[in-house]
C-alpha cells in the first residue's frame, strides 16, 4: 500500500481499525475526523464441513451494527457531518436503517428512516428504534420507500437532510474496503467472490476495491464477481441472462431474504459492469436453498447469518453444480449480515431441531 506520513498506520493496524486503516485509499481530506465505531476488520473464516473446498466466509455480521452497511455508513456519516447538515435520510430494507441510526447517533445528527411497512426484519427495526431514528413507514416494497426519499430530498427540497442510500458514492467508498481486507488476509485475490445482490451497491463497491488494488499494481490478478439473487427478486440475474442493456425490473419482488427483496436496484448498471468486466456471472437461488445454506453455516460451522447472507453459500453450491466453478477454486462468500437480525425467520424455519 502507498505510504502517507500524516496517518499513523501502526496504530490503525494494532487496533484493527478496519475501514479507516485504508484511509489513504479513501478520497477524503486528511483533516476530516472520522465518525467511527471501529467497523470492518471482520473475520475471514475458512469453512470445511458445510462445504469442502477452498471456501472462506467473510463474516460481516461482526460489524458494530451487524452488517456490512457499517463500512459505508462510517464514511457517509463522516461526510454528512462535515457538510454541516442537520440530519440524514435513508430508505432501507432494514440494515441501512440500523446502521444509519447508530452512526447518526454517534455523530449527533438526526436520522429519518423510510421503511416498507411489514417488510423489515425485527432485529433491524429494533436497532433503528433503539438508536432514536424517526421511522416513516410506506406501503409497498423497498423501491417505494426509496421513491419517497427522492421525493423528500429532491422534490420537497429538504436540503438539511443528507440522503444516504447506496446511490450515495461515499457509502460505496467505505464498502470497497471489504476487498482490501480479503487481499490483506489471503495475500492475493481469490478466484471468485460471491455477493448477495439487492440494490447492487455492495458488489459494485467490492469490485471497485479490487480494481483499485490492481491499478495501483498491488495485485496481479482480479477475482470473478458472482452476483447471487433470490429467484423471486432477481432483476439483475434476469437482465444478465437476457443480455438486456436496460434493467428489467421486478414489480413485486418476493423472497424470504428481506435484505435483497428489491425489484429496481439503483446500482444496476455498475453491478452489470462489475460482473461483465470480471468475467463473472449472476445466478439465482431458491428460498429453500437459502434456508438450507443458512442452516448448514449455522450447524456445521457455527456461523450465524441472516437469510440474505446465506444466498452466497447457496450461490456457490449452485455454481459448482452447474459447472461454472471448480472445487479447487478459491472462493470468498460474503456473509452480509448477522443471524440476530431476523429472529422470526429462525424461529419459523428452525423450530424443534428439524
Ligand atoms: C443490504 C444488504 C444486502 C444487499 O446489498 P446491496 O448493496 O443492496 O446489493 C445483502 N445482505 C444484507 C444482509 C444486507 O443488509
Amino acid at each position: 500500500m502507498p505510504s502517507n506520513t500524516e496517518f499513523d498506520w501502526s496504530i490503525a493496524r494494532r487496533r484493527r481499525f478496519g475501514v479507516w486503516r485504508y484511509r489513504e485509499l479513501l478520497p477524503l481530506h486528511n483533516d476530516i475526523e472520522p465518525v467511527t465505531l471501529c467497523e470492518g476488520g471482520t473475520p475471514l473464516i475458512k469453512i470445511s464441513r458445510a462445504m469442502n473446498g477452498n471456501v472462506f466466509v467473510k463474516f460481516e455480521g461482526a460489524n458494530p451494527t451487524g452488517s456490512f452497511k457499517d463500512r459505508g455508513m462510517t464514511v457517509g456519516i463522516t461526510i454528512a457531518k462535515s457538510l454541516g447538515v442537520e440530519g440524514v435520510i435513508v430508505a432501507s430494507t432494514g440494515n441501512t436503517a440500523a446502521s444509519a441510526a447508530a452512526y447518526a447517533a454517534r455523530a449527533g445528527l438526526q436520522c429519518i428512516v423510510v421503511l416498507p411497512r411489514g417488510g423489515v426484519a425485527k432485529g433491524k427495526l429494533a436497532q433503528a428504534l433503539l438508536h432514536g431514528a424517526k421511522i416513516v413507514e410506506v406501503d409497498g416494497v423497498f423501491d417505494d420507500a426509496l421513491e419517497e426519499v427522492f421525493t423528500e430530498v429532491v422534490i420537497n427540497g429538504k436540503r438539511n437532510l443528507y440522503p444516504l442510500n447506496s446511490y450515495n458514492p461515499w457509502r460505496l467508498e467505505g464498502q470497497k474496503t471489504l476487498a482490501f481486507e480479503i487481499v490483506d488476509e489471503l495475500r492475493e485475490p481469490p478466484d471468485y467472490v460471491f455477493v448477495p445482490v439487492g440494490n447492487a451497491g455492495n458488489i459494485s463497491a467490492i469490485w471497485k476495491g479490487f480494481k483499485e488494488l490492481y491499478n495501483y499494481g498491488l495485485i496481479r490478478k482480479l477475482p470473478k464477481m458472482v452476483g447471487v439473487q433470490a429467484e423471486g427478486a432477481a432483476p439483475l440475474a434476469k437482465t444478465w441472462t437476457l443480455k438486456s442493456r436496460t434493467l428489467i425490473p421486478i414489480e413485486r419482488p418476493m423472497t424470504i431474504a428481506s435484505a435483497i427483496r428489491i425489484g429496481r436496484p439503483v446500482n444496476w448498471l455498475k453491478a452489470l459492469k462489475a460482473v461483465e468486466e470480471s468475467s463473472g456471472v449472476f445466478i439465482t437461488v431458491s428460498d429453500d436453498e437459502i434456508v438450507n445454506s443458512m442452516r448448514d453455516l449455522a450447524v456445521y460451522e457455527g456461523v450465524g447469518v441472516e437469510p440474505a447472507s446465506a444466498a452466497s453459500l447457496a450461490g456457490y453450491r449452485k455454481a459448482l453444480e452447474i459447472g461454472i466453478i471448480d472445487k479447487g477454486d478459491v472462493a470468498v462468500l460474503v456473509a452480509t449480515g448477522h443471524a440476530l437480525k431476523d429472529p422470526d425467520t429462525i424461529t419459523k424455519y428452525f423450530s424443534r431441531g428439524d
